[in-house]
């Protein structure tokens, strides 16, 4: 009797861990059906969403040295450094900066500001070996965006969420393939309407 009871148990163990291996398999057996979808970075790049909040992009010229950019942000990060001007009866922008290295890319500064100098842009490459070459001065915020779709050398791929309906590969897509879903310009005619 004692022998049977273990033959059963052997059994019933063996076909459990036949079941487990086979449930093992069946994801691999499914993943090798699917194609590819990964990025030979840096060879290829993402392009990156629409809202993206990249580096800030500042445009000297329109600053008016109101500093409703350093209230608004949550570390008082913005330098604004300005002087009178009494013949002008202004104030005048000498310097400005951003410490990218300590900015938590809120957006806020340039949702708030006034003359719309601040943007954020898609540039998210910001790898440096000093920490300190991140605060960026007036000329380096003035430097204009790099952009993964002008960049000769790469290939740009779309993210999955910008994928026409049913495709899960970016690779060979043509460029006027439509995306899934509607874009918020067309979200917003459809709501005026
Ligand atoms: S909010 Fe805009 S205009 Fe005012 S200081 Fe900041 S960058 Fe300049
Ligand atoms: S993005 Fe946010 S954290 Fe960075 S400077 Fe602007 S307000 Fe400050």
């Amino acid at each position: 009797m004692k022998f049977l009871k273990q033959v059963r148990d052997y059994t019933k163990e063996a076909v459990q861990a036949a079941r487990y291996i086979g449930q093992g398999l069946s994801v691999t057996f499914d993943h090798m059906q699917r194609r590819p979808v990964t990025v030979q970075y840096p060879y290829e790049k993402l392009i990156p969403s629409e809202r993206f909040r990249g580096r800030i992009h500042f445009e000297f010229d329109k600053c008016i040295s109101c500093e409703v950019c350093v209230r608004v942000c949550p570390i008082n990060l913005p330098v604004v450094d300005w002087e009178f001007n009494t013949e002008m009866k202004k104030k005048q922008l000498k310097h400005y900066s951003i410490d990218f290295g300590v900015c938590i890319f809120c957006g806020n500064c340039v949702e708030f500001c006034p003359t719309n100098c601040l943007s954020m842009t898609e540039e998210y490459e910001l790898s440096v070996y000093d920490r300190h070459e991140l605060n960026y001065d007036n000329v380096a915020l003035g430097r204009l965006p790099y952009k993964v779709t002008n960049d000769p050398m790469v290939t740009p791929l779309r993210e999955l969420a910008y994928l026409p309906k049913g495709v899960t590969d970016p690779h060979e897509l043509p460029a006027d393939a439509r995306r899934a879903g509607l874009r918020p310009e067309e979200i917003l005619e459809q709501m005026e309407k």
